[in-house]
């Protein structure tokens, strides 16, 4: 799709207030643990649209609550507040039942598809169980289109009968891939999808993303720390910092004039990306992220931002847009 048609094109998904937060006890994935309880802030209060046929950049560090709001997107995760609209249809309203039809439409990618993958299960089982739970296929036509998608992620019919275990970590990322596609969907969250790969298979891997997304009209979520990849793969950048988006838009606007004294700090630590206009010498970022148990008050960066004043600490700031699509979180930026 053009990037013309992709700007004219309405959004897929609408995530509107989207929060999440959990107790610490619990973990992300509800299970009990002896710590003691407090409340983990992971996303807050996010706004984000993804086009049909568009990928949406996802940037921030480790921990900034990326991972958290792509599984939220997808319902993997319940919201604590605020909705997504996937199509039109608020996933909300939908009974269990429902949302199980749906979800073949929402899918993900995980980043360590080795731990994502079941290692008792054969390429052949792995592929074929999701067609079986959805009851889409039996038979000689499962066997075809396991086939079928085995071919289109680069994987032969010699690979059927392996175990994940013999593959190398790009073939099993091919597989992980293959296994989110199988159910044909429209949407995909890519989580960190090459982090745990070498580079040169980070570019074979970035490549294959692109040529499905191409080929079958995929919507991507792509998420990833790396600022050079992001710039790589996406028409629309949204940049997170302790579980608010701080910049949204096109990427050549986010890139090449980024307006967040937090994305200019990314820049900084990487050299120009390909294609994009180049910036003015900006300072690299200092300090960790804080505790999303406890956030500081007012802007949520200002005890890392190089040109905070007093009222950023008292005083969280407002959303403005630069230009058509180009959104700023910061009380400098008017
Ligand atoms: Fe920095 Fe203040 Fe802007 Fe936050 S609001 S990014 S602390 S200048």
């Amino acid at each position: 799709m053009s990037t013309s048609a992709i700007t004219a094109a309405p959004a897929l998904v609408e995530m509107r207030g989207l929060t999440r937060h959990y107790d610490s006890r619990r973990g992300l994935w509800g299970r009990l643990t002896g710590n003691p309880g407090v409340l983990v802030q992971a996303v807050n209060g996010v706004d984000l649209d993804i086009r049909r046929g568009e990928t949406v950049g996802l940037i921030g560090e480790s921990g900034c609550g990326k991972s958290t709001l792509g599984r939220v997107a997808i319902r993997l995760h319940e919201p604590t507040a605020g909705s997504v609209r996937f199509d039109g249809t608020d996933l909300a309203t939908l009974s269990p039942l429902e949302l199980k039809r749906l979800r073949r439409r929402l899918q993900i990618i995980f980043q360590d598809p080795y731990a994502s993958l079941n290692p008792r299960k054969s390429v052949l089982e792995l592929l074929a169980t999701p067609l079986r739970l959805h009851a889409l296929a039996s038979g000689p036509e499962l066997a075809d289109r396991v086939g079928a998608m085995l071919q289109a992620v680069g994987l032969g019919p010699e690979h059927l009968r392996r175990y994940p275990h013999q593959f190398s970590g790009g073939q099993r990322q091919r597989i992980g891939i293959a296994r989110a596609l199988m159910l044909e969907p429209d949407f995909v969250v890519c989580d960190e999808p090459v982090s745990a790969l070498d580079v040169s298979v980070q570019a074979q891997i970035i490549g294959l993303l692109g040529r499905l997304k191409r080929e079958l009209g995929l919507t991507y979520l792509f998420i990833s720390h790396d600022i050079a990849v992001i710039g790589h793969v996406s028409d629309r950048i949204a940049v997170m910092y302790l579980g608010e988006i701080v910049e949204e838009g096109p990427r050549d606007a986010v890139l090449g004039d980024p307006r967040h004294p937090y994305t200019q700090s990314l820049l900084a630590s990487v050299p120009r990306i390909e294609g994009t206009p180049g910036g003015a010498r900006r300072q690299r970022l200092q300090g960790d992220l804080p505790s999303p148990v406890a956030p500081p008050p007012g802007c949520k960066f200002h005890p890392r931002c190089p040109v905070a004043v007093a009222r950023c600490a008292r005083e969280a700031p407002a959303t403005t847009a630069v230009r058509p699509g180009h959104r700023v979180r910061c009380h400098l930026v008017t």
